[in-house]
């Protein structure tokens, strides 16, 4: 341990606990898809809340920024240090204990390291759920989802982590725990701070524990492929099938017959689940509380009308839960099969949902215009009105070399975005990747609220610098 600096963190949470060998840094500092990557003065593994408040006083001290990390599954390079080697990255994966759950009051509060997958399988346990589902949650973690506000495929009935979480712990800027562990469904007492952590990218303070809402875990859970010809039908679907089901729909998501063809390519054990090429299909799921029967039952009637009303053209629906299962396999392994293809252009979009058609149409003139032969892979959360839509290389051609046209792509894609009242990133964040886009489509009060938000809260600012704001 060199400097001075890392002598005094050895001494807070013992050597083995902090990596300095850019070797054993790899996983901390590279993204999801293994390219951005940054280097760290270290990664600090911490044990628990009071240990992360004694490195922010040292980090204060020494001037030395701080990264918070997760899973590092997020997809904006929020959870990255930067490359001047100076950052010190605190990763919460040893703060990982479920601490209660209140079966009563259907609410758990678990450390901020616990991976998703784990709370899942906690939660079923006990006949509940916790109802954030996402390809990551095998990675991702209580502290990384609120920080992103992470939103998934089961939005649409239960909304995202800020609408599922009652309470936070978390450490300041001055090294303080504030304890804000209430598992209260009403609380107005003056200025949501949890709120204002929520979404925050770890740039006002680190989690370190939460309260998070719980539901009952449905009997069934039923999901069916269907076939149509227009993100219009989608649309239209949408609102037919929210008639019927009501609060029973739980996803409905969008995928186009590129997502389906990739996933085919790279993942052959995925076939194209369709006899013939569909320009779209809806990934549709249903989750009852009375019986797998009742679900197929309420599935049926709503594909058969459907068909008659000519909003779908074919429809697969499962023989067992493992066929359902299967459906979202399918759906999970398009941005693995991406990652095989090569680098894209990508977008995380929203938009008022009854303009998502218009958007396609208008995004697909602007590209075959200006690069005629590139592909385009979008799919997305449709009953969020999110869309990832992606822009990649003509097939034979480098995706490294098709990344030049990455800038005017995003002006292109954003700029219509924004013209149709949409939002650059509907749930991955803002992280480094979209600070500087931040600028041009937030207004200066927007920005400078924020700013003033973060001088507040951060006044040296020691918490994840030019993420979200630069
Ligand atoms: C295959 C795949 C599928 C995905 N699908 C979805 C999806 O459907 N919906 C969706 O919303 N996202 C999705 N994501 C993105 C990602 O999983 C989420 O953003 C997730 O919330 C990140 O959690 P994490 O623990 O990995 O956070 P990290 O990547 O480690 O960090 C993300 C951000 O949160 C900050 N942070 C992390 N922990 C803390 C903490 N304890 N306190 C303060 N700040 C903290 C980091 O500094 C960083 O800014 C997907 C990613 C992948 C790779």
């Amino acid at each position: 341990m060199q400097t001075p600096f890392l002598q005094e963190l050895a001494k807070l949470i013992g050597e083995n606990n902090i990596l300095i060998d850019p070797a054993d840094q790899k996983k901390y500092v590279c993204d999801w898809f293994g390219r951005a990557s940054g280097s760290a003065l270290a990664v600090a593994k911490p044990g628990n809340a009071e240990e992360i408040a004694s490195i922010v006083k040292l980090s204060a001290k020494h001037h030395i920024s701080i990264v918070p990390q997760g899973g590092n599954t997020g997809l904006v390079g929020g959870g990255l240090p930067d490359d001047s080697g100076q950052e010190l990255v605190i990763s919460l994966e040893r703060i990982n204990k479920i601490r209660s759950l209140d079966a009563l009051g259907k609410t758990i509060t678990v450390d901020a390291g616990v991976v998703l997958e784990n709370l899942h399988n906690y939660a079923h346990e006990h006949g509940l759920e916790f109802p954030l589902t996402m390809g990551s949650q095998g990675s991702a973690t209580v502290g990384g989802l609120l920080s992103t506000n992470a939103g998934g495929t089961a939005v649409l009935r239960y909304g995202n982590a800020r609408d599922l979480c009652l309470g936070l712990e978390v450490i300041t800027a001055e090294g303080e725990i504030w304890n804000g562990l209430r598992s209260l469904r009403k609380d107005n007492t003056g200025y949501d701070l949890r709120d204002i952590f929520i979404g925050a990218e770890g740039t006002l303070g680190i989690i370190t524990g939460a309260v998070l809402k719980l539901v009952p875990l449905p009997k069934a859970r039923l999901s069916a492929l269907l076939s149509l010809d227009s993100p219009s039908l989608a649309i239209q679907l949408l609102e037919f099938v929210q008639t019927k089901a009501n609060s029973q729909l739980t996803a409905f998501e969008l995928i186009s017959d590129t997502c389906l063809s990739l996933v085919d390519q790279y993942f052959p054990q995925f076939a194209y689940p369709f006899s013939t090429k569909v320009p779209y299909c809806i990934l549709i799921e249903i989750s009852d509380n009375e019986s797998e029967e009742h679900a197929y039952t309420l599935l049926n009637a709503i594909l058969e009308e459907a068909f008659e009303m000519n909003l779908i053209t074919d429809a697969i629906i499962p023989q067992s839960l493992a066929q359902s299962k299967r459906f979202w396999e399918i759906r999970e392994h398009i941005p693995l099969s991406q990652v095989e293809d090569g680098k894209n252009i990508k977008h995380d979009i929203s938009l008022p949902i009854s303009k998502i058609p218009e958007f396609i149409e208008e995004a697909k003139k602007i590209i075959n215009k200006e690069l005629p032969t590139a592909r385009i892979i979008d799919f997305g959360h449709l009953g969020d009105g999110n869309l990832h839509y992606n822009v990649a290389a003509p097939s034979g051609e480098n995706p490294d070399i098709f990344m030049k046209n990455k800038y005017l792509v995003n002006e292109w894609i954003h700029d219509l975005v924004n013209e149709m009242g949409g939002s650059i990133s509907a749930e991955h964040g803002i992280g480094a990747n979209k600070a500087q886009e931040l600028i041009k489509y937030k207004t200066s009060t927007e920005l400078n609220l924020m700013k003033k938000i973060k001088a507040g809260l951060d006044p040296h600012g020691i918490f994840n610098p030019k993420k979200i704001l630069l």
